[in-house]
């Protein structure tokens, strides 16, 4: 069997990463790992390490390494076993979890085929976060006026009920974009040289976005 690829889904928040996620994993045979969705299912379902995250989450803070780093570790080990191709969306996120991820991919032989590296100006990102709807059963996303549901309030997909996430209001946003700007981005320089960066204006609209994205799958 060849080894499993990893491709990273990374930017700041509210850019997309989740959306062109899902439109990769329907159209590649694939899975993604969103490490956000794993730590709310793991609030929702009140777990020692859901509760411990919920606060930084809802302040706007990365969760910390200690507690991401095994459950990242454990899930791509999970996913691996029946894929050859893992999306990660939403970490790395920390310079120090770059690291991490290239000795996970060392220690398994996996290979880290491309970070997608989306980006949008903050007021974009500030307008698609104040006014998002997110699932609380599958975690798909509407916006208020850019991509409203076709019923106020109920999942076009799933039918479950929509909801504003605690960290989507303006304090958390503020505070998100800011852990972006001074801990996350400085990812990108980390990948910079390693001829597995593919930068994508992301201002556009989610289909013309993931032709571009889908190019990077097929090449
Ligand atoms: P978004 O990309 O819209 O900010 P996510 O759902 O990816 O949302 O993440 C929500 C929150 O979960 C983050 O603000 C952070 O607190 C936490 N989180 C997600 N991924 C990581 C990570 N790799 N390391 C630390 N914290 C994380
Ligand atoms: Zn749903």
């Amino acid at each position: 069997m060849n080894s499993t690829e990893v491709y990273v889904l990374f930017g700041p928040p509210g850019v997309g990463k989740g959306t062109q996620g899902e439109l990769i994993e329907k159209k590649f045979n694939c899975s993604r790992i969103s490490t956000g969705d794993i730590f709310r299912e793991n609030i929702r379902n009140q777990t020692e390490l859901g509760i411990e995250a919920k606060s930084y989450i809802d302040k706007g803070e990365l969760v910390p390494d200690s507690v991401t780093l095994g459950m990242v570790e454990n899930a791509i080990v999970e996913v691996a076993k029946n894929n050859s191709i893992i999306i990660l969306d939403g970490f790395p996120r920390n310079v120090n979890q770059a690291e991490v991820l290239d000795d996970i991919c060392e220690k398994y032989h996996y290979v880290l085929k491309c970070v997608i590296a989306l980006n949008a100006d903050d007021n974009v990102i500030i307008q698609r976060l104040s006014d998002r709807l997110t699932c609380k059963k599958c975690g798909t996303t509407f916006h208020k006026i850019y991509n409203k549901p076709s019923k106020e309030g109920v999942c076009d997909k799933c039918g479950g009920e929509l909801y504003q996430r605690s960290d989507d209001t303006p304090h958390a946003i503020a505070n998100r974009l800011d852990t972006y700007r001074s801990t996350t981005e400085p990812v990108l320089n980390y990948y910079q040289h390693s001829g597995k960066l593919a930068e994508i204006d992301a201002s556009a609209s989610p289909e013309d976005i993931s032709k571009t994205v889908f190019k990077l799958f097929s090449s």
